[in-house]
C-alpha cells in the first residue's frame, strides 16, 4: 500500500518508518524545510549543540528510550534531578512540601470526580488547597511555567489525570489518586541533541520525506485518500496519517467528519506558550538548574549533548506563558542574558554574546509549544484517540496522545499506534 503522512515530526516519521519496515510505500510531507518539528537541535557559534525545543526525557519515557535504542542513539543523564530543582533553592519548598501539595490536589480532583462535581480550573484547585496568597506559592509558579498556560484556563482534573505519578517519578499513572513520588532519577537528553531520532528516521526514509510541502486539505473516499498541498498539487494514497501540532490540526481542512469525542478533545486542549533561549558560556558550568523566584522561568547548564564526558558550555533557559516570555525577552538577547546570569551567578559568558532565542508562539508550523487539558476535561477525553482511524486516515501526533499529551513520548507512542491501527483497518 501507499500511505501518505502529514508531518515529519517524531510522530509522523516514526509511523512512516514502521510502515516502511512492514513493506509499504510511504511519502511524508512537512511544511518546514527541516524534519523534527518541536525537536530542534543546532550548534551555537561556539560549536556546542543545544536544544531549542523538547529538552528532557523522563525515566518513564519507555517508548522513546526503546526507539533510541533501536536507532542506536545514546542518551546521557542531564546531571540534576528534573522536577525537583526547587530543592536547590534555599528559599523554596522542600520535596515533602511539594509532594504534600500535589497529593492534596490529586485527592481533591478524585473526590470531585467521585462526587460527580465535575471539573474546576487548576487555579481554583490551588486556591482551595493552598489558601490565601496561593498565586505566589512556588509550586503554583512552577506549575504555571511548566504548563506554559495561565492556570485559570486549565483543568484541575485533567492535570491530575495527566501528571499523577508521572512527572514525579513513578512508572504508572496512579488510577486511585494515590500520590507516589517513587524514586527520583535524573532525566536524560540525547547525545547530539533531541532532534536526532527524527533526523535518523528521516535518513532511513531517504527521499520519501518531502520538505517545504504544507498539506492544506485531506479528502477520502472508499478506496483512497488525497492530500492537497499548498502549491495546489494533489497526491493520492491508499491511506494516510495526520501527525500535526494542535493548532495546525485544527486548521487543516478535512473532507470528512471526525468522531465527536475526538473533536471535543481537540477543542478542549489549550496550546502552551513557551520560549527557549540558549546562551554560550565562556567556561563549562557544572550541571545545575535554577528557577527565577518570582516567575519561575528556569535556567540550566547540564551534561553536554556535544560531548558526554564534559559539562555543557551553554545555558538553556525555558520561559512559559505570554507575560513571562514578553517580560524576559523585552530588551533583547543581552538583557535576557543578564537576567539568566542573575539566576545562575556561577556562569561566565563570552565577551561577544553567542545567543539563540526561539519563541515557539511565532513558529508558523507549531504556533505554541505543547498543549494541556483546558477546563471542561472529562475522563473520556483520554480515550478519545483510543481508535485513531477514521475511514482511511489516522489522526496522530503527541498532542493527541491522551495521558501523554504534549511530549516526545506521546509522539513516539502515537506514531506506532497510528501505523498499527491503520494497517489493521486497511489490510483485508
Ligand atoms: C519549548 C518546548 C519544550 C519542550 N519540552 C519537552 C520536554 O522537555 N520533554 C518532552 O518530552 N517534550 C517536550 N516538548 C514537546 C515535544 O517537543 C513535542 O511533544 C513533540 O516533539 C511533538 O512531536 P510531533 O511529531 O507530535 O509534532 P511536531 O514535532 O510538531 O511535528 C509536526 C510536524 O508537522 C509539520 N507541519 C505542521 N503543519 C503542517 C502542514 N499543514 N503540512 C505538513 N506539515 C506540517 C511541522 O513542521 C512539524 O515538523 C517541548 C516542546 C517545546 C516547543
Amino acid at each position: 500500500m501507499k500511505i501518505l503522512i502529514a508531518g515529519a515530526g517524531l510522530s509522523g516519521l516514526h509511523s512512516a518508518w514502521r510502515l516502511k519496515e512492514a513493506g509499504h510505500e510511504v511519502v511524508v510531507f512537512d511544511a518546514r524545510d527541516r524534519v523534527g518539528g518541536r525537536t530542534y537541535s543546532t550548534p551555537l557559534a561556539n560549536g556546542v549543540i543545544v536544544d531549542h525545543g523538547a529538552l528532557t526525557i523522563r525515566s518513564e519515557d519507555h517508548a522513546l528510550r526503546g526507539l533510541c535504542a533501536e536507532l542506536e542513539i545514546e542518551m546521557i543523564g542531564i546531571g540534576f534531578p528534573v522536577g525537583r530543582w526547587e530543592v536547590g533553592l534555599d528559599e523554596h519548598h522542600t520535596v515533602d512540601e511539594v509532594s504534600w501539595l500535589y497529593e492534596a490536589l490529586g485527592a481533591r480532583a478524585h473526590a470531585r470526580i467521585a462526587n460527580g462535581d465535575g471539573d474546576e480550573s487548576l487555579d481554583a484547585a490551588f486556591e482551595a488547597v493552598v489558601g490565601q496568597d496561593y498565586r505566589t506559592h512556588p509550586t503554583y509558579l512552577n506549575t504555571t511555567a511548566a504548563l506554559s498556560v495561565p492556570l485559570d484556563r486549565l483543568s484541575a482534573n485533567g492535570f491530575v489525570a495527566q501528571y499523577f505519578g508521572s512527572v514525579w517519578g513513578s512508572d504508572e499513572h496512579a488510577e486511585d489518586g494515590a500520590f507516589d513520588p517513587g524514586i527520583v532519577e535524573h532525566a536524560s537528553r540525547i547525545h547530539g541533541g533531541n532532534q536526532r531520532p527524527a533526523t535518523e528516521l528521516a535518513r532511513r526514509l531517504g527521499d520519501a520525506v518531502r520538505l517545504g510541502s504544507p498539506v492544506v486539505n485531506v479528502t477520502q473516499d472508499a478506496d483512497s485518500v488525497t492530500f492537497e498541498l499548498a502549491d495546489g498539487s494533489t497526491v493520492h494514497g491508499d491511506g494516510a496519517i495526520i501527525a500535526l501540532p494542535l493548532p495546525l490540526l485544527r486548521e487543516l481542512k478535512l473532507g470528512f467528519a471526525l468522531p465527536l469525542q475526538m473533536r471535543r478533545a481537540i477543542d478542549t486542549l489549550v496550546m502552551g506558550a513557551s520560549a527557549m533561549a540558549n546562551f554560550a558560556l565562556e567556561t563549562p558550568g557544572r550541571p545545575e538548574c535554577a528557577a527565577e523566584p518570582t516567575e519561575w522561568w528556569t535556567a540550566c547548564t547540564w551534561a553536554s549533548a556535544s560531548n558526554e564526558l564534559a559539562s555543557e558550555s551553554a545555558v538553556t533557559a525555558f520561559f512559559g506563558t505570554d507575560p513571562v516570555i514578553d517580560r524576559v525577552l523585552e530588551g533583547g538577547p543581552e538583557v535576557a542574558q543578564a537576567r539568566v546570569s542573575a539566576v545562575l551567578p556561577g556562569c561566565t559568558f563570552p565577551e561577544a554574546p553567542d545567543i539563540v532565542i526561539t519563541d515557539w508562539r511565532t513558529e508558523e508550523w507549531s504556533r505554541g509549544s505543547y498543549p494541556n487539558w483546558g477546563v471542561g476535561w472529562d475522563p473520556e477525553m483520554n480515550e478519545a484517540f483510543a481508535q485513531r482511524v477514521v475511514g482511511r486516515v489516522a489522526i496522530s501526533g503527541a498532542d493527541t496522545s491522551g495521558a501523554f499529551v504534549g511530549g516526545m513520548e506521546g509522539a513516539v507512542k502515537t506514531g506506532r499506534i497510528a501505523a498499527t491501527q491503520l494497517l489493521e483497518k486497511l489490510t483485508p
